[in-house]
């Protein structure tokens, strides 16, 4: 199984990032690096940076985005260093979704469904939120959510949650891209 500890195998893996305290979008580029630097992780993909209204929470707006990695970790081995990386960016958690300079959630990994005290996969609130959902599916348009079906069904029921693909790249191709023209020969991220 993907959760062994110690296996070669590979399982494929996404974590939700999320920051709204500090440089915000600095904090998520950064975060990205860390995941791709480790020597146990390669990143397959990431979405785009998305500005999205403070969920069930006050505050300022957050950053969020989504990538996919392939692990060699367990589940619970990912979710340590996730804490880590937290940890390192300064995450203090003084009440329950307080402002943060940096969350990181796996939202699945592979099609393991795990139900322990400290680590819920998929994660449990991921089809309630369209910060979490809107960059998933950007990423991973015809994705099956373990237990629930197509990920891109839920995308009607969080439509009223405000979230907004940020600019980041100046390049000609993504102008293009915003312009309208063929996707697949402008993609850039
Ligand atoms: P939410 O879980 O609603 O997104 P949060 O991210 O603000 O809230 P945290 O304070 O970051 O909550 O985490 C609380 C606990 O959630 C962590 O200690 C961790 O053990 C647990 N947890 C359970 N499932 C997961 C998961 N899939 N990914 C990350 N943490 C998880
Ligand atoms: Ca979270
Ligand atoms: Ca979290």
């Amino acid at each position: 199984p993907a959760n062994d500890v110690g296996s070669d195998a590979m399982t494929v893996a996404y974590i939700g990032l999320g920051a709204n305290l500090g440089d915000a979008r600095q904090t998520l580029k950064d975060a990205v690096v860390c995941l791709a630097q480790q020597r146990t992780i390669s990143i397959l993909g990431k979405s785009s940076l998305y500005r999205t209204a403070p969920f069930e929470a006050g505050g300022d707006d957050y950053y969020n985005c989504v990538v996919k990695l392939d692990t060699t970790l367990s589940a619970r081995e990912l979710l340590a260093l996730c804490q880590k990386i937290e940890h390192h960016f300064g995450r203090e958690r003084p009440y329950r979704n307080a402002p943060r300079t940096l969350d990181l959630d796996i939202l699945l990994f592979g099609t393991d469904s795990i139900d322990e005290p400290d680590l819920i996969v998929p994660h449990p609130r991921l089809t309630d939120r369209a910060f979490a959902l809107v960059p998933l599916v950007e990423i991973e348009p015809a994705l099956d959510i373990p237990a629930r079906g197509r990920a891109d069904a839920f995308l009607a029921a969080v439509a009223d949650q405000r979230v907004e693909k940020v600019q980041t790249c100046q390049c000609p191709m993504q102008k293009a891209l915003a312009a309208g023209e063929d996707a697949d020969k402008t993609r850039c991220r």
